[in-house]
Parts: structure tokens; sequence; C-alpha cells
């Protein structure tokens, strides 16, 4: 027996229960919402006492039984994963509008809920299926007169398949689940905006089409340990959607607050890993969600379930949740839209870029009471720094508020992007996106802004299959001439701010940033030392104020002088030999 082998068969004893902090005593009301065994629709969850989760056959035909059996459920496949697993979405509509164009003419509101799209938080699926059960055929029935429900069980159907028992060492159950990326290990949830995932491409054509009027993406915490057993936040100061990110703050959030509180559970803040320093409360970008519901107007909230809580208490934490929403948004819904229309049609100018917490200022900053879980640090001989451990006891504690409302970097808005032919994929991106384009069928020269990208910094190591890139990026006004096939990108349509976002290098989020264009940075013609020294003697012959220039650099600069290559660089990029297009962003603004 190998050494391997060995030391596989110890650690199945020794890892069957991670050592997590103590588990807090819970008997909400909300377990009253759980089947009875003997109803039909009892979910695997609610059968199993909440130790297992049905698999992605089992879940689908639970799912084809409801939609057989009530008239107002249909499936419908978003597409499929690399794997071939169609990604579901049910739709609940009471007046059976199953199609993009009826559901858009119904005078209801629409919620979309996703669940798994890190597959391994997946309670979100059981909590839906509860809530599909319940407006069907339960107690919930008369949400669907006045909202329409879309469902996706599993977004991440191929994770959700690499099941195990230790896909997630820090949460308390199910007994076994999936895992957080999917089959080419991609996070779902970083690429709403690059859209390398078919998964992804999948989902933002179905927000595309389907045109939800709130869209809820659930999670399953890491991080400290603390009283709340669900949080939810959304991007509220970003400036792309205020006024659906004021009726989430001051419709939607008292409502969910007050129904969690009512059935027993703790609602709470998004609350990043580590609140030593005050909670911060971020804008998060397009990559996430609900960054990306925000930059296309689509109002979006991210909900944590929190990890340390057992499964059945996190189950029905999120089936709370996800009521309330339904319930709010069929009673609140024509506020919304209206906020939503205004959003979708302002023109923000300029564009944010990035957000930052305002400097300290005069004022004390905003307090909040937070319920937290005591704990205490000591010295740790294993790794040699402090180390935490969790107490079980619930302590309250006031805290620091910052939130990242100032700008920190924005662009004056394009009224329009080119791009040229042959950088067409990135207008295939930006198409599943749902934005609209121009393409011209003859050749055409425009006066343009482009960017030249000095300095790009490389990352050293990949993130989420690219190499990001940051530059120094400094505008030139040229007359640009664009092939036959190029594209005019109009930033006035409803996706304009999104268009900003992804194309220009300031947006961290922008497609140079996650590494599109890195040939742009490749020098590929060069001069042979014996030719550019021969030149550079006939350009000092003839140019005084150049050598001038020279002089002064060899004396002032002590890296120019110590490099050969500089200093013949400094003549060499000063003739019209040298690539003049070298690090310019093809991608012009009109
Ligand atoms: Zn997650």
């Amino acid at each position: 027996m190998s050494k391997a082998v060995t030391l596989a068969l110890v650690a199945t004893s020794l890892f069957a229960q991670a050592p997590l902090p103590p588990s807090i005593p819970w008997n909400g009301k909300s377990r009253a919402l759980i089947a009875k065994p003997d109803d039909k629709w009892i979910t695997v969850a609610e059968n199993t006492g909440f130790r297992a989760t049905p698999n992605y056959v089992q879940t689908v035909a639970y799912l084809r039984q409801l939609a057989l059996a009530a008239p107002e459920v249909r499936m419908v496949s978003l597409g499929r994963s690399p794997e071939g697993r169609d990604i579901w979405m049910v739709i609940a509509s009471r007046d059976r509008l199953f199609t993009p164009e009826t559901l858009h003419r119904s005078a209801r509101p629409t919620l979309m809920v996703q669940a798994g799209i890190h597959a391994g938080e997946i309670d979100g699926k059981d909590a839906g299926l509860m809530l599909l059960r319940e407006v069907t055929f339960g107690r919930w029935r008369t949400l669907l007169d006045r909202a329409n429900l879309l469902f996706v069980p599993i977004f991440n159907v191929d994770g959700h398949e690499r099941a195990s028992a230790y896909s997630r060492i820090n949460q308390r159950g199910p007994d076994v689940s999936g895992w957080r990326t999917n089959a080419r290990n991609l996070n779902l949830n970083r690429d709403y905006a690059k859209l390398d995932a078919a998964e992804t491409r999948a989902m933002v054509a179905a927000l595309d089409q389907w045109k939800p009027d709130l869209y809820i993406d659930t999670h399953v915490t890491d991080g400290s340990d603390y009283q709340y057993d669900i949080t939810f936040g959304w991007n509220d100061s970003s400036g792309y959607s205020p006024q659906s990110a004021r009726w989430i703050r001051q419709t939607l959030t008292p409502q969910i607050n007050s129904a969690l509180r009512s059935q027993g559970h703790i609602p709470g803040p998004l609350i990043p890993d580590d609140l030593a320093q005050g909670l911060t409360i971020a804008n998060l970008p397009p990559r996430f969600s609900n960054g990306y519901g925000d930059v296309r107007h689509i109002p979006s909230i991210l909900v944590e379930s929190h990890s340390l809580k057992p499964y059945e208490q996190r189950v029905l934490g999120t089936l709370v949740l996800l009521q309330a929403a339904l319930q709010t948004l069929g009673e609140e819904g024509l506020s919304l839209k209206r906020a939503e229309m205004n959003d979708t049609e302002s023109r923000v100018n300029p564009v944010p870029l990035a957000w930052r917490v305002p400097k300290a200022s005069a004022e004390a900053p905003e307090v909040m009471e937070m319920q937290l879980i005591e704990s205490h640090t000591e010295q740790s001989s294993i790794s040699g720094t402090n180390k935490v451990e969790y107490l079980g006891k619930p302590v309250t504690v006031r805290r620091a508020v910052y939130r990242q409302s100032e700008v920190a970097a924005s662009v004056r808005r394009a009224k329009a992007y080119w791009i040229p032919a042959a950088w067409s994929d990135i207008a295939e991106r930006l198409r599943i996106h749902g934005i609209a384009m121009e393409r011209i069928s003859d050749p055409r020269e425009v006066d343009v802004d482009m960017y030249r990208l000095n300095d790009p910094k490389f990352d050293a190591e990949p993130f989420e299959g690219h190499t990001r890139v940051v530059t120094r990026p400094v505008i030139e006004h040229r007359k640009e001439r664009f092939p036959a096939g190029s594209f005019r990108v109009a930033t006035d349509q409803p996706l304009g701010d999104l268009v900003t976002v992804l194309l220009e290098p300031a947006s961290e989020d922008s497609f140079l940033q996650w590494g599109f264009f890195h040939t742009i940075f490749q020098r590929t013609e060069y001069v042979e030392n014996y030719v550019v020294e021969a030149m550079a003697a006939q350009m000092l012959a003839s140019d005084p104020a150049l050598k001038a220039e020279f002089e002064k650099k060899l004396a002032n600069d002590e890296a120019f002088r110590a490099s050969a290559e500089q200093r013949l660089d400094f003549f060499y990029s000063r003739t019209p030999y040298a690539d003049p297009r070298w690090r310019l962003y093809p991608i012009a603004r009109e």
C-alpha cells in the first residue's frame, strides 16, 4: 500500500466533521413552513430533515412533475453547460405568459431568482423548490396574482454534480454538496462582464430577453462568525441605478427584514470577511451578478445565508426572504418599474468607473450596532500568528460603517465607441450582453480620441484564466480610418453605461484590464544596432535640439545612461520606422 493511500484512509475518519465554531440552537417560527411527511410535494431536503439536497436529475424530475400538475408553471432551457447539461429556468405565471415577449406585456412585475451560481452554496435551490410549491399548490397562491416568478434552480449545473462531503469546509450542511466553480474551474460570479463561460452567456442572454424587474442571486457565506443567519446587499451608491437602489433600500429592505424577524431569523447587512476595521459597504463591479445588474439597470440583490448556521435554518431564511421579495414586488412593483425606467433613461455623465470611501471628514463616522459572536484571539504555534476562536456567545458591538460613496475615477461620456473589424470578438461579447451596434459596410474616416497605454503592469499570476493588466492611458486625438466590417457602438442606449464600463481602459472590468488586448503590448518590428547607431549619428549631427536633449538625459538619468537599449531606443522611437500603433488601444472614442 502506498503512503498516499494510507494517508487518505486516515483522512476519512479524521475529516468526517470539520471543527466548526459552536452551533447556536434555533427553533424559528419558519419551521412551520416545512411540508408534512405525507405531503405529495415534499422536497428531498424537507424529507431528509435537511441532511440532503437533491442532485440535478432529482431536481429536474421534481420540477417536471410540478410543471405537469400546475398549468401556471413551465420549464425552459437557457442553454447548455460545458458538460452538456441544460440550465433550466422555471416560469411561474398566472396568465401562462411563457415567452419573453408575452411576459414583458404583462402588467405584473417579474422576480428572477437564481441558485447555485456557486453550486456548494445551494440553499436557494431548496428554498426555491419550496417557494414554487407554495405559490402553486400551497399557502402563497395569491402571490402569482400580482407578480411573475422566474427561478433558475441550479445555475452552475456542472459544479453542482461535482458533489462531495468535502466541498464546503466552512459550512454546516447539507451532507453532500457541489463545487464552487464550473467544469472549467471558472467562477461564474466573476464572469458577468467578460463572459467566458457558456453558463454566464446563457444567463446574461436570459436577463436581456426576460428583463426581470428584480434579480436575486443566492449564496452562502464563508468568513467570520456572527449572529445574522441571512444577509443581503446591493450597490447602493454607484450612480448607475440610483432610483432602483433607493427602492431596494426604502421599500424592499424593511419588508424583508420584518418578515425574517417575525419568522425567527436575524437579517443583517452583507458583511465582508473581516469586521475588525469596521464595515465597508462596497459597490461591486459588474463581474459580480449584482454589480452587473446595477450597471444594466436591473435592480439586483445578493443574498448570503450564513455558512455556520444549520442547513434547515439557512434554507428557511432564504425561503422567507424570497417570499417577502415576491410579495413586496407584487404590492410595490409599479413604483419599482418607474424607478427602473428612470434609471434606464438617464445618461449619466461623466460615467463613474470606480468608487472609494470618502477621506475622513470632520464629522464622526456612521456607526451601526452589529450582532456578532464573542471571540478571542491567541498566539498560534502552528501559524506563528494570531488565531481567532469563536465562543458561541452573542454579543452586540458598535462598529463604524464606511460607504464607497465617492467617485474615484470617471470618464466623460463618449458619443460612441469604434471597434475595428479585426476585433470583432469584442463586438460579439457586447452583442451577447444585448448591446446594440452598427456595422459599417464601407471604410470610414472618423475624428476620434484614442488611448496610448503607457507603463503596462501585468499580474504575476492568472486570475479566472486571464493575466490582468493595468496601464496609464494617455489620450491622443487622431483621424482614424476604420475598415469595412468595423463596429460603431453608441452610448445613447439603455446599456450605454455598460458599454463604457466594458470599453474604458481605466475600468477594472474592462476587456482591456481582463487581458483581451495583450498583443498590442508587443513590439513586433525591430532595428539592428548597426543601423540605428548610424542613424543616431546622423540625427545628432543634424538636430542640435535633439543632441541637447540626449546629453541632458545622459547626464541626469542613471538608468538611461546604463542601458544601451534605452539609449538606442531614444533615437529609434523618434524615427518613422518605429511602430506608431505600439500600445495604441484599438478601440476609439467618438
Ligand atoms: Zn457564493
